[in-house]
């Protein structure tokens, strides 16, 4: 039994099209422990958004085992694939996917809510959070009315809301510009270090990878 909390064992993740099979992963197979933080490197198109996807239980591996926290999920049924990611799993996007009619504060509130925490409380722990990342003033604010920073920054409270174990995040610094992508990459670092979530980044960036525990490189299906 290992302590991993993300264990892939050869992963295979093909696309079938009309004329063709796109055959994206191939045989992946990596582990990521708690508190780690692991880069997910290669070209546009190796397949990196695809692994994530699969890792984050939100598309199907074709073939091969993702363990969550030690659950296999090969066998889960849609539901029990939903109550596992709404546990477990935090996602950071390189747009923010925020809602736009919702403030940062109830953006950060609904993972907690449709986890079924009282209001009060997911309003607290949100405000909390927001505050931790800098944002105690900007709580009302809608997504429309934030930097791209800050909306990334909300969307790092959000991907924590529910304390997952693993967080993934695709290529959440890519849209900022150097000095917001350092901000936002060290606030990710600093909550790997103190929280112990086990994070897969996916980046093109060989500077952010190299301050990383570990890189992962993607090319021809495979970690290489
Ligand atoms: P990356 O994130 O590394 O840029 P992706 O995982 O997005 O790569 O894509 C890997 C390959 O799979 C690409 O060739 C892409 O066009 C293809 N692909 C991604 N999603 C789909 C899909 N839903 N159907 C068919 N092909 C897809
Ligand atoms: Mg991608």
């Amino acid at each position: 039994m290992s302590n991993a909390v993300l264990q892939v064992e050869t992963l295979h993740r093909v696309y079938e099209q009309a004329d063709n099979r796109l055959h994206v992963l191939q045989g992946v197979s990596f582990e990521v422990g708690a508190g780690e933080m692991v880069a997910l490197m290669g070209q546009s198109g190796s397949g990196k958004s695809t692994l994530l996807q699969c890792v984050g239980l939100l598309d199907t591996p074709s073939e091969g085992k993702i363990i969550i926290a030690g659950h296999e999920t090969q066998a889960m049924n849609e539901h029990e694939r939903t109550l596992l990611r709404r546990e477990s799993i935090g996602f950071v996007y390189q747009a923010h996917h925020l809602l736009p009619e919702f403030s940062a504060l109830e953006n950060v509130m609904l993972p907690m809510m449709i986890a079924g925490q009282p209001k009060k409380q997911a309003a607290d722990r949100a405000a909390k959070m927001l505050d931790a990342l800098g944002l105690a003033a900007r709580l009302d604010h809608r997504p429309a009315r934030l930097s791209g920073g800050e909306q990334q920054r909300v969307s790092i409270a959000r991907a924590l809301a529910n304390r997952p174990k693993l967080l993934l995040a695709d290529e959440p610094t890519g849209n900022l510009d150097p000095d917001t992508a350092e901000t936002v990459y060290r606030m990710l670092e600093a909550i790997v270090r103190k929280t112990g979530v086990a994070m897969l980044m996916a980046t093109h960036n060989p500077e952010l990878a190299a301050r990383m525990d570990r890189t992962l490189r993607l090319k021809g299906g495979a970690i290489v």
